[in-house]
């Protein structure tokens, strides 16, 4: 069940109005290092993130919202036997609002995000418009807020 969430002012000063899922307060953002952690106005979940991104460029809000409902109506379809898919773990990208696995996964490891995030540089780098810094893992989680649910995209991106 979706429910509304505030409006947010969009970037041409309008009101706007979306709906998102309540599994987005699932998608936990990482933070990639102590400032971020401490920083209060950092948001915590992709609820937040994308009331966030809706307030600075309505358009990077839309794009996260799209590439969310994709990965979220994959997941509860299941992917088919005709989907060529990657699965892995997903970056926010807060310059462009995509979501995806990075770029340069290769030289990330198999370790998971929260080892990552310790041994950084190198920094995930967006699928989309390759930017390196402004980006946090994501770790998204059943409701019961330990079991890990990979990210799952159509291979080349979703
Ligand atoms: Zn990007």
């Amino acid at each position: 069940m979706a429910e509304a969430a505030a409006p947010p002012l969009g970037s041409a000063g309008s009101l706007v109005t979306i709906t998102v899922s309540p599994a987005l307060s699932n998608f936990k953002i990482i933070p990639k290092d102590a400032e971020e952690e401490a920083d209060t106005n950092m948001p915590k979940d992709m609820k937040a993130a994308l009331l966030v991104l809706y307030n600075v460029d309505a358009s990077k809000g839309e794009r996260c919202k799209t590439v969310l409902d994709a990965y979220l109506q994959l997941l509860a379809a299941g992917p088919s036997g005709n989907n060529r898919i990657s699965v892995g773990q997903a970056i926010l990208c807060w310059n462009c609002g995509h979501v995806a696995i990075p770029a340069n996964i290769d030289e990330m490891g198999e370790a998971p995000p929260e080892a990552i995030r310790k041994a950084m540089p190198p920094y995930a780098q967006c699928a989309s418009c390759n930017e390196r810094e402004q980006s946090n893992w994501l770790c998204f989680t059943q409701p019961d807020g330990e079991t890990i649910v990979p990210w799952i995209q159509k291979l080349g991106g979703v």
